[in-house]
This record gives C-alpha cells, sequence and structure tokens, in this order.
C-alpha cells in the first residue's frame, strides 16, 4: 500500500515534504486558511494540502478520517505541540515517525533538564530561590516562547526584584516554576542527530547557532553600554546560522548523542526515533554544556536542504534531514519493521 508523509504545514514542513517527494512517497501538509495561498505556491511537492480553520481541528474525525484514508505517518516537528495543545498531540489517532512519550518529556523543562542530566550530558549548574548567587544566572520562565522573557541576574536581590515586577505586571503567575541556571560563557552550538532504529546508528547530520535579538546584537555596542549596565538582554530567535565544528569536538558530540539515545530508552519508551537536538553552549575550555534538548526535528535543519557537509559524509548524495526521515521510513518498510520508527 502507499504510505503518504503528513505534518502541519510550519517550521521544517517544507523540507519535510521535500524529503518524502525525493523518497518516493504521497505528501499530506495540513494548513491554516490564512496561509493556504501560500503554500499552495509549493504544490509540487504537495499532494493534499488539507485546510482547517483553526489548529483545533487536527484532533476531529474528520481530519484524521482524511489522513487515516490516504495511510498517512505524521512527522511531528516543533510546532505541533505549540499549535494543538499536548492533549492533542498525545492522542492523535495518526502514526507518528517518532516518540510520542517525548512530548510530555518536553513540555515540562524540569523532567527535561532531567533527561539530560540522567544522560549524563553536563549541565548548567541550577539554583533555588534561596540560594546566593555568585556567578551571573539566566531565569527562565515556564512556558516562555523562543526566550521571550528571559532576564540575566548577578544576585539573589536582582533576581527576587524582577520576578516581583513580573507577576506585577501580569507576565507569570507563580514565581515558583522559574528556572535559575548558571548563565555559561561559551558559543551556542546546537548539533542535529538521527537515530537510526533500523541501522542501529546515530548520525550527527549537522550544526546551526541560532541568531537571537537582542543578545547577538550586543557585542556590536562599545562595553561601556553593554549587557551589565541598562540594555536588558533578550533571547528572540530570529533565524539560524550554519556551523561545521572544529574536528577535536565531533567525538565528544558524538557521545552525547549516545548517551542521549540511551537515557531516552529509559525515560520515554520505546525511546528517541529519528531527529533530535542538543543545545548546547561550549566554553573556552572546550567543554559542551547542554541546556536544552528537542526530541524532534529542529528548524536549524531548513539550512540544509540540500545536505549538510555531514550528511554528504554519510550519503553522498543530497541528504536532508526531512529526507533521512523518510529514507528511514523507506528502509523499515522494506523490512517489514514499521513498528520500530513508529509509535
Ligand atoms: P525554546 O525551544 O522554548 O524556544 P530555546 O531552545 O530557545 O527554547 P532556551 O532554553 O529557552 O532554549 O534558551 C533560549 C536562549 O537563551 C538560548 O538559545 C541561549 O542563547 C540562551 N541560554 C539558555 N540557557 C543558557 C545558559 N544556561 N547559559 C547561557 N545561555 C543560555
Amino acid at each position: 500500500e502507499n504510505l503518504t508523509i503528513a505534518t502541519l504545514a510550519s517550521h521544517s514542513s517544507l523540507q519535510i515534504v521535500h524529503g518524502a517527494k525525493k523518497e518516493g512517497f504521497k505528501t499530506a501538509l495540513i494548513t491554516l486558511h490564512d496561509r493556504e495561498h501560500f503554500y499552495r505556491n509549493f504544490e509540487n511537492l504537495i499532494d493534499h494540502l488539507i485546510v482547517v480553520n483553526s489548529w483545533n481541528e487536527i484532533c476531529t474525525e474528520k481530519v484524521e478520517k482524511k489522513l487515516e484514508s490516504l495511510n498517512s505517518i505524521f512527522v511531528p516537528h516543533g510546532s505541533l505541540v505549540e499549535y494543538v495543545g499536548i492533549k492533542c498531540a498525545e492522542s492523535f489517532k495518526i502514526p507518528y515517525f517518532g516518540t510520542r512519550k517525548m512530548f510530555r518529556i518536553e513540555a515540562d523543562q524540569y523532567k527535561k533538564m532531567s533527561l539530560l542530566y540522567q544522560a549524563g550530558i553536563p549541565i548548567p549548574k541550577e539554583y533555588s530561590l534561596e540560594d546566593d548567587i555568585e556567578k551571573p544566572v539566566i531565569v527562565k520562565l515556564p512556558g516562555a516562547k523562543g526566550g521571550k522573557g528571559y532576564f540575566i541576574a548577578t544576585s539573589k536581590k536582582d533576581i527576587k526584584e524582577k520576578l516581583s515586577d513580573l507577576k506585577k505586571s501580569g507576565i507569570i503567575d507563580d514565581e515558583k516554576n522559574v528556572i535559575i541556571q548558571e548563565y555559561v560563557i561559551g558559543t551556542p552550538a546546537y548539533f542535529h542527530y538521527f537515530y537510526s532504529p533500523i541501522k542501529n546508528r546515530i548520525e550527527i547530520l549537522g550544526a546551526d547557532i541560532r541568531y537571537e535579538s537582542n543578545i547577538d546584537g550586543l557585542k556590536r555596542l562599545p562595553s561601556e553600554f553593554g549587557i551589565t549596565n541598562f540594555i536588558e538582554p533578550s533571547f528572540v530567535v530570529v533565524g539560524n546560522l550554519p556551523m561545521v565544528l572544529r574536528e577535536s569536538l565531533l567525538p565528544k558530540v558524538l557521545d552525547y548523542g549516545e548517551r542521549f539515545v540511551k537515557a531516552s530508552k529509559t525515560e520515554a519508551q520505546p525511546g528517541i526515533i529519528g531527529p533530535f537536538s542538543i543545545e548546547t553552549i561550549i566554553r573556552d575550555d572546550l567543554e559542551i554544556i547542554a541546556f536544552e534538548f528537542s526530541g524532534r526535528i529542529v528548524a536549524g535543519t531548513n539550512l540544509y536542504i540540500s545536505g549538510s557537509p555531514y550528511s554528504w559524509l554519510y550519503f553522498n548524495e543530497e541528504m536532508s534531514m526531512g529526507r533521512r526521515i523518510a529514507r528511514e521510513i523507506k528502509m523499515a518498510k522494506e523490512n517489514n519493521s514499521l513498528e520500530l520508527v513508529l509509535t
């Protein structure tokens, strides 16, 4: 039977359907009405454009039946839980390429950091509201999207004052849920991994740097206007820059990926499947500190639709993350082992 690779029209969806087409699959995208016009421009990549008026329609019988009739495999990306909510994402009737149980972990900052810790991957030191702070910390507000509303502080007093301001202005309701982390000094690096249950192999398919406003602009200012003075840094993502890693870092990056896959098998059964990313700061002693991960395809992979410097080494052909997903599904189907990659 013919399979269709489906996803939400957002985030990395064009890359995903582009890759699916290259591997010979049918494709389906679900789009909101107001973006239909934009996605119609890519009819060469999209066999079925399913138009909805609100993302709430995703978990209705109408949409699920349509996807079922197309024999769909759904690829979850970064916008899925954000748009449809965790309840719908978890109970969605269509099989996912990826790990359903990961949604719940990803929705909870504490569970996330705990998975990295369980994996034995170095993470920033964490503080409670009562701890004395001796170095700069980053204070993360729960549910803040794309780093909006985070702040940097250098003392306990500083943190309490800023949190009480945020409470007064209604941006947060409970200061107990904030995460206070050592602010790691170094350069950011985001690694794109793919774990193949079929080949039993972890591939490093690329890396990127997230370009964030205004933190990445502050270095353009003379130091007297810098972070510790009157300009409040913020971390709003505006895009991604490509990166190749210094060779000596690569074995460690692979080791982190292997540790993560292993830990995920106990924390989110059956463990990670396919794409994931570990998001890090690399210090000047070349220690790599992970402050976040994504258990699915990240937007930084959109840089490499025609392959990355690393994917060429594994495959010697144009292999994006989207195409890699489709290739895995194809191999699983040929081996009669689709159950190893679907949840
Ligand atoms: P989301 O996936 O919700 O958008 P994110 O991937 O942007 O989150 P966050 O943990 O929200 O990651 O961090 C946002 C930004 O803040 C990072 O990209 C990084 O620049 C910076 N940052 C986060 N934690 C630290 C840390 N401990 N030390 C230094 N910088 C940090």
